[in-house]
């Protein structure tokens, strides 16, 4: 089965040369299987075909029989994007009779908005509430030097499943399970609405896919989501400000580096297999070995660095000996280490290491000439910090009044 990293029928240059008139009347080519695949998981329950889900070279075949596809499909393509339409009838310059039947065959999925919660530190917690009841989180987290609206730089920190297979024991929403995954037009949404309620002026400047869900256990429509975060028409992002965290679905991790140029992070957490084995079961299916040998053949551009993760638990993984081995699963490997002290919460037993702990764990990795830094904690107060994700849903919607949902975005610049 042909998966959606696939070249689709159509390349974006000759959509866009089609929609300024330079091909004339020249028929589309059939369409592929990879561009069949994209548009049959766009399908909706009602039959419809959800427009945020489809890659601008795709988007002619959902027009196919309307007459300039190509055309059309960059006009609605901006609309989506750029204006953040909500609904055929926005775009003001499409005919009645091209809408109608547009709209009998293809939709526009939003999320909508159901709270946000501001940290004290400047990071805010959104909450969405999804076409079937689920719930997910996007976590938007300021500059860490300048937090507050005149930051330089906002990360948004989104989901990319609702809960998770993995089961990673420090985790709250491994605690979920996997309930399923999100479309890309779910995983974008979550840039293209939390975009619209940035203050005047400000943007999103990057994007980091460590909210809830594997991102690489939603391998297809990952592709499709970042293919349209990097596109020009699209949300526009730059491949340097874009990373997909893994636990490291070796297959998968491989595929996405041959693929895409953006940022990788591996969540690395342990310095054995044994140890690793004791809290993150994908460690049975893909060791500690496999994931290094994996990660020291991947194609990244020397300007670049992969991020290893490492979650320090007080008495587990935090002594000099593991940041040793730390450095020797390193060798060979354009790394740049970032140590996460745990978030402590009621739902785990497992403490944080003193900051001299750390700050020694970091010295001696340091000293060896690795790139190694400590995550400064955000969002701890409103339970969006890191592994807090996801089951802290329910306890949002019970317990903490929420402020008032903002509108689902109008215009967006
Ligand atoms: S750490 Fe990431 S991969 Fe592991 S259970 Fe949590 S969300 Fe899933």
């Amino acid at each position: 089965m042909r998966s959606s990293s696939s070249p689709v029928a159509l390349d974006l240059d000759r959509v866009k040369e089609r929609a300024r008139g330079l091909r004339g009347d020249e028929p589309m080519p059939p369409i592929n299987e990879g561009a069949v695949e994209q548009l049959a998981r766009a399908r909706r329950a009602d039959g419809r075909i959800d427009l945020r889900s489809l890659e601008l070279s795709v988007l002619p075949y959902a027009l196919e029989g309307l007459g300039k596809e190509e055309l059309r499909a960059l006009h609605i393509y901006k609309h989506l994007w750029k204006q953040g339409v909500q609904n055929l009838s926005e775009i003001k310059t499409i005919s009645r009779a091209t809408l109608t039947a547009l709209e009998s065959r293809a939709a526009i999925e939003h999320l909508e908005p159901a709270g946000r919660i501001d940290s004290d530190d400047g990071t805010t917690k959104f909450l969405w509430r999804l076409h079937d009841g689920h719930h997910i989180e996007s976590v938007l987290i300021p500059d860490e030097d300048r937090p507050g609206p005149n930051a330089n730089r906002y990360t948004l920190c989104v989901s990319t499943q609702v809960g998770c297979a993995m089961a990673c024991s420090f985790c709250l929403t491994g605690d979920m399970g996997l309930k399923r995954n999100l479309t890309p037009a779910e995983i974008c949404n979550q840039a293209l609405q939390v975009n619209a309620q940035m203050p005047a002026g400000r943007r999103l400047t990057n994007i980091v896919m460590m909210g809830m869900g594997e991102p690489l256990h939603n391998f297809d429509n990952l592709i499709v989501a970042l293919r349209i975060l990097l596109a020009e028409d699209g949300l526009n992002f730059s491949h340097r400000r874009i990373t997909v965290s893994t636990v490291g679905l070796v297959p998968r991790l491989q595929q996405l580096a041959e693929t895409l140029p953006v940022n990788i992070a591996v969540s690395l957490n342990a310095s054995t297999e044994e140890q690793r084995l004791q809290v993150m079961p994908i460690t049975k299916k893909y060791s500690l070995q496999a994931l290094m040998d994996c990660c020291r053949a991947l194609p990244i551009p020397s300007c670049k660095r992969i991020t290893f993760e490492y979650v320090m638990m007080a008495g587990f993984n935090d002594t000099l000996d593991d940041a040793a081995r730390v450095g020797e699963l390193m060798r060979d490997v354009p790394a740049k280490i970032n140590l996460i002290p745990y978030n402590e919460n009621p739902d785990r037993s497992i403490r944080r290491p003193s900051p001299e702990v750390v700050a020694a764990f970091q010295g001696y990795l340091s000293d060896r000439g690795f790139n190694c830094t400590v995550r400064a904690t955000r969002g701890i107060d409103v339970s969006a910090a890191c592994g807090q994700l996801g089951k802290t849903v329910e306890r949002m919607a019970s317990r903490i009044p929420l402020a008032p949902a903002a509108p689902a975005p109008q215009e967006h610049a």
